[in-house]
């Protein structure tokens, strides 16, 4: 079998520099070409603490796609050239791994209508980390008993998104089993804007961000005289590698889009 040539975008990244770290230790991966808004027409090699590969970089993505084949892009960016990458990357036949967060449900929707009308498979993860796929489940099956839950999600200060894709997604799973309910009681009343947090379905959001953070969640659920809390630590960004490995390797036999890496586990 031949290798799987793949498109890094956002080398430089926290993100991006891990994936290529991966890539090169697989025998069956090849980096073909990076996606970066800048150092175009230098290698990968020539920027310092990069892997030593020869891939050349591209400022323009479509210059990319139309010069070098591919089989799938791995995009590692900010949510507005995530999306626009994504489009592309199908346009051009070459199947998308998003681990980019913060697409709205509106350009999900649009992407699966893509995906469909192109038969290519996508793989979008608001978070490739296992443990916190898990942390989701879990969450997902505590919520059909304790329908009081509330969210907080703590990242590291440069993240653009608010709240996490993380979040978001857990949301969306506990969704499918809660009974709407507005937590906190029915008069209760923010004295400062924001205090309570995000609401999803009178679920509540809050989002920390402050240096020396990863990616960490708690999902704290509350009855009567117990709580119960769920939590992930991404310690690294090597913790989420495996679940990037994996969606390259399954998006190639897929002819649709695959919303969460938990759609991939067994
Ligand atoms: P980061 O360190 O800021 O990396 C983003 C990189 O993208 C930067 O090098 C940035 O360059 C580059 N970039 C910006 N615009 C670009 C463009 N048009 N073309 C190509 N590259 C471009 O952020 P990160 O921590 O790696 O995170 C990247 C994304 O992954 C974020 O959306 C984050 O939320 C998400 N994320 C996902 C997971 C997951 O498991 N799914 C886990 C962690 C993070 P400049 O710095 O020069 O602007």
């Amino acid at each position: 079998m031949s290798n799987t040539k793949i498109i890094v975008a956002g080398p430089r990244g926290k993100m991006g520099s891990e994936a290529l770290r991966m890539i090169e230790k697989q025998d069956h991966f090849e980096l073909v070409a990076c996606v970066d808004h800048k150092n175009g027409g230098l290698a990968v090699k020539d920027i310092e603490y990069l892997p030593n590969l020869d891939a050349p970089i591209y400022e323009d993505i479509e210059q990319c796609f139309q010069e070098v084949e591919a089989d799938v892009l791995v995009d590692l960016t900010t949510p507005e050239f995530g999306y626009k990458h994504t489009r592309l990357a199908l346009e051009y036949g070459v199947r998308p791994v998003v681990g980019t967060t913060g697409f709205t449900k509106e350009q999900l929707s649009e992407v699966e209508q893509m995906a469909e009308d192109k038969q290519l498979g996508v793989v979008i993860a608001p978070n490739f980390a296992i443990g916190a796929v898990l942390m989701m489940q879990f969450s997902k099956w505590a919520a059909k008993y304790f329908p009081d839950v509330e969210i907080i999600e703590r990242h590291h200060d440069n993240k653009l998104d608010a709240p996490s894709g993380t979040a978001v997604k857990t949301s969306e799973l506990i969704q499918e089993v809660r009974d709407q309910k507005k937590q906190g009681h029915p008069d209760e009343q923010e004295t400062l804007e924001g205090a309570r947090g995000a609401d999803v379905d009178g679920m509540k959001i809050h989002s920390v961000r402050l240096p020396g953070l990863v990616a960490h969640q708690e999902v704290m659920f509350g009855s009567t005289g117990e709580t119960l809390t769920i939590k992930h630590d991404s310690i690294n960004r090597e913790s989420f590698m495996t679940g990037v490995k994996l969606s390259v390797e399954k998006v190639l036999s897929l002819q649709v889009l695959v919303y969460g890496l938990e759609n991939l586990l067994e």
